[in-house]
């Protein structure tokens, strides 16, 4: 394996521009690699840490080209790149997790049906391409039920929640021609998620599993180790290894999963990167989720993903700038000495726009949650 190695001085080509992107980069600047950036934005959250952001459109394939032969390898921390973004970076150097995995996981459908094909438990779901597809498949599931758009979808949007047959011709139109999948809906007893890496040799290491609270479908808080018996963190981390095999993945991939009242497991989504839930991993871990993306698509072996102490994490919107009336009241979170924050460097706060998060670590993962929580609310305070 070692001849495959990128070594620390290589430099490193990243697609996408946001915050985990951001992190990545710190992480590979940290261990001495340089990187450059790409995506349509400028002065982005990655591109303010890389050597170099390129400012282009994914589909001018002639810059991707351009852009790969600068690097070593090329990974993404935003995967609904167009598949030719993908393979034209692959004509030059490895792309890593590869075009097959970008293509499975960044449609809802195929997704799903590669997952059950591959006899992994999903969300019961019906393909939906008309709108009389869509009532056949709201008597097969039942209502309520979820209406998601195939492709484009995180952080719930193009999501519709359906709870009578009088809906379904409006929901339908609000896909707008796009395809559409029906997922029946899950009364689940909480969401958790694995994020894990699998080296160039196969290796495989799962970081603890997080437990997961959302608030209008957009990650809230984040605690490590997630409240599960231990039966079922076996099983969870298994389902993710069995995942990241299947697929054959070098790299990072998160598995979203359901834990349902009964106490089983249905998959939610893959993404093929490093996940929001798994920030805690910057403060709580040896390996972060971001240094071991880079040692999973550099071909090194593979860092401890242990868990310290148990942990919190509590996402920052720009909403808190709106309630705050201006610029939040730092010093007064910060007064918890075992608060850590981490801000991605956006300029706008927007509402539902993700700014940065507080971290901490504490006895249990319930006080974590709780330091993470009072110390979000502290931002709030006049100043
Ligand atoms: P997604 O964008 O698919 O990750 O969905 C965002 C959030 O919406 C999830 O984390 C769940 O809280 C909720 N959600 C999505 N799909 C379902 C479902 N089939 N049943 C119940 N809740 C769901």
């Amino acid at each position: 394996m070692s001849n495959r190695m990128i070594l620390p001085g290589a430099t490193l080509g990243v697609l996408g521009s946001g915050q985990l992107g951001r992190m990545f980069s710190i992480a590979a600047r940290q261990m001495g690699y340089r990187v450059h950036i790409y995506s349509p934005d400028s002065d982005s959250p990655a591109g303010q840490i890389g050597d170099v952001e390129v400012v282009a459109p994914y589909e001018d394939l002639d810059r991707v080209r351009d852009f790969a032969r600068g690097v070593r390898v090329v990974t993404f921390e935003f995967e609904n790149v167009p598949s030719a973004t993908s393979a034209a970076a692959a004509e030059f150097v490895p792309v890593r997790p590869d075009g097959k995995v970008l293509h499975t996981t960044q449609h809802r459908l195929r997704e799903k049906e590669y997952l059950s094909q591959n006899g992994f438990p999903v969300t019961p779901f019906r393909r939906v391409a008309t709108l009389g597809q869509l009532q056949h498949a709201a008597m097969e599931l039942g209502l309520p039920s979820i209406l998601k758009t195939a492709t484009f979808g995180y952080d719930g949007k193009g999501q519709q929640r359906l709870e009578s047959r009088e809906e379904l011709p409006g929901a339908f139109e609000r896909l707008y021609g796009v395809e559409g999948i029906l997922e029946a809906c899950v009364d689940f007893d909480r969401e958790i998620s694995v994020v894990a890496a699998r080296g160039l040799d196969g290796s495989f290491e799962g970081f603890p599993v997080f437990e997961n609270a959302h608030a209008h479908h957009i990650l809230d808080v984040t605690v490590a180790p997630a409240g599960i018996p231990p039966t079922l963190y076996r099983e969870a981390m298994e389902l993710a290894r069995g995942v990241l095999e299947s697929l054959q993945v070098v790299g990072l991939l998160t598995v979203e999963l359901f834990v349902t009242r009964q106490g089983g497991l249905l998959v939610n989504e893959l993404a093929p990167r490093t996940h929001n839930s798994g920030h805690l991993t910057l403060d709580a871990c040896p390996t972060s989720q971001f240094e071991q993306q880079l040692r999973a698509v550099c071909g090194l072996p593979l860092g401890a993903s242990t868990l310290r102490a148990p942990a919190a994490m509590a996402n920052l919107l720009g909403d808190i700038w709106e309630l705050a009336g201006g610029v939040p009241n730092w010093a007064a979170a910060l007064s918890d000495p075992a608060i850590k924050l981490h801000l991605y460097g956006k300029a706008v706060p927007r509402v539902g726009r993700k700014m940065g998060h507080l971290t901490a670590t504490a006895a249990t993962a319930t006080e974590a949650a709780a330091a993470v929580r009072s110390a979000r609310d502290r931002l709030l305070w006049p100043h």
